[in-house]
């Protein structure tokens, strides 16, 4: 599963990853237990899509990042700076260990803000 990760260069969702991994070799609990694994131990970095599927991809190939998506025409961007520190650190104080967070922003970009 890691391997098919590292040899897309783009996240992919649960489903394509089973298609590629082979339906008939394991089964989708598996495939979405190992995920969440990976993404606990911090191999893997989720992008939750806002209808709810989300998308995976390797995080040593692919630093972590955030994305900006456009409600409207669909279009992402990369965001590269990420600060949780303050988030963290108030989850730590509420004795929270092995974190890690999900984000995505939606919005309109500029073209159908002004459009
Ligand atoms: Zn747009
Ligand atoms: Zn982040």
């Amino acid at each position: 599963m890691i391997r098919i990760l590292a040899l897309s260069n783009v996240p992919l969702s649960a489903d394509t990853l089973h298609q590629k991994v082979g339906t008939e070799k394991v089964d989708r609990v598996t495939v979405y237990r190992s995920l969440d694994a990976f993404e606990l131990a911090g191999v893997v970095q989720r992008h939750p899509l806002e209808k709810g599927r989300s998308l995976y991809a390797l995080a040593a190939t692919d630093h972590h990042h955030h994305h900006l998506v456009c409600r409207k025409c669909g279009k992402i961007e990369r965001l590269s700076s990420c600060d949780t520190t303050a988030i963290e650190a108030a989850a730590k104080k509420r004795g929270f260990t092995q974190l890690t967070h999900v984000l995505e922003i939606y919005g309109l970009c500029p073209t159908c803000t002004h459009g």
